[in-house]
């Protein structure tokens, strides 16, 4: 509508900086997510890229800075606030953690009929589709246990997506993944992508990042060292951290 709006970042960070003990795994981070933006976040392990993650949603208690979701900074709410703000970002993780003793369709509907107080009919409606949207409706009644890793996966995207969020968190979707499944979860994504989601992805998948991402976060020793679109990036990268990365990977 107008400039502000469209300036407006959904998350943002400031002068984040967490430590672990003497370790200083994220040293002075300054970030934004736009509306609709794809961000792929990749670097070497260890440089802090799960726990940058974990601190856009709370998981981990940033040691100073700011964290900036739809306008509040997340580090000054209390934890009812908190909870509320965290409701709003989906979150995906390299193991699926879904319920086992609830069947998939149950697994979905869980948090919006008990956090957000959503009927049963209504909630069972939109599982459906979500879990058409994923390519798993035929998998309903199933118990996670009987799906394969990217079916379990995919079910755990269409649960974090039941609840409707305004930003999707992913770290290393694929990476607990059997090679011949890494496609059908990285499809599903690119599909939520390409919908609008605003998405923030750790991720090893440099075809994911050059193919999906508007914009590639490069992490190494407690920094953003680049952020760039991923032509930018993987053909002209500015670092010799950068360079030395990719030489290696690619
Ligand atoms: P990445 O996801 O990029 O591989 P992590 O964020 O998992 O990196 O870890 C970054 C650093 O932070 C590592 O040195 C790791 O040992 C340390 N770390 C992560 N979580 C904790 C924790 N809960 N306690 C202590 N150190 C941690
Ligand atoms: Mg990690």
């Amino acid at each position: 509508m107008n400039n502000q709006q469209e300036t407006t970042p959904v998350l943002a960070v400031q002068h984040l900086k967490k430590v672990f003990g003497k370790n200083e795994v994220l040293k002075d981070i300054d970030e934004a997510v736009e509306n609709g933006q794809v961000i792929c976040l990749i670097g070497p392990s260890g440089a802090g890229k799960s726990t940058f993650l974990r601190c856009l949603n709370m998981l981990d208690q940033p040691t100073s800075g700011a964290v900036i979701f739809e306008g509040d900074d997340l580090t000054k709410l209390d934890e009812k606030h908190l909870d509320q703000m965290r409701e709003q970002m989906g979150m995906v993780f390299q193991s699926f953690n879904l319920f086992p003793h609830k069947t998939v369709l149950e697994n979905i509907k869980l948090a919006p009929m008990k956090v957000k107080g959503v009927a049963e009919s209504a909630a069972t409606a939109d599982a459906h589709r979500l879990l058409q949207q994923v390519g798993l409706d035929d998998k309903a009644d199933a118990f996670p246990a009987s799906l394969s890793g990217g079916q379990q996966q995919r079910a755990a995207i269409a649960r974090a997506l039941a609840m409707n969020p305004k930003v999707m968190l992913f770290d290393e979707p694929t990476s607990a993944l059997d090679p011949e499944m890494v496609g059908e979860v990285l499809k599903v994504m690119q599909d939520l992508a390409k919908a609008g989601m605003t998405m923030v992805v750790v991720t090893h998948e440099m075809g994911f990042a050059r193919t999906v991402a508007d914009k590639v976060w490069f992490m190494a020793d407690g920094y953003i060292q680049e952020s760039a679109t991923p032509t930018d990036f993987f053909d002209h990268p500015q670092t010799e951290r950068a360079k030395d990365f990719l030489a290696k990977i690619l």
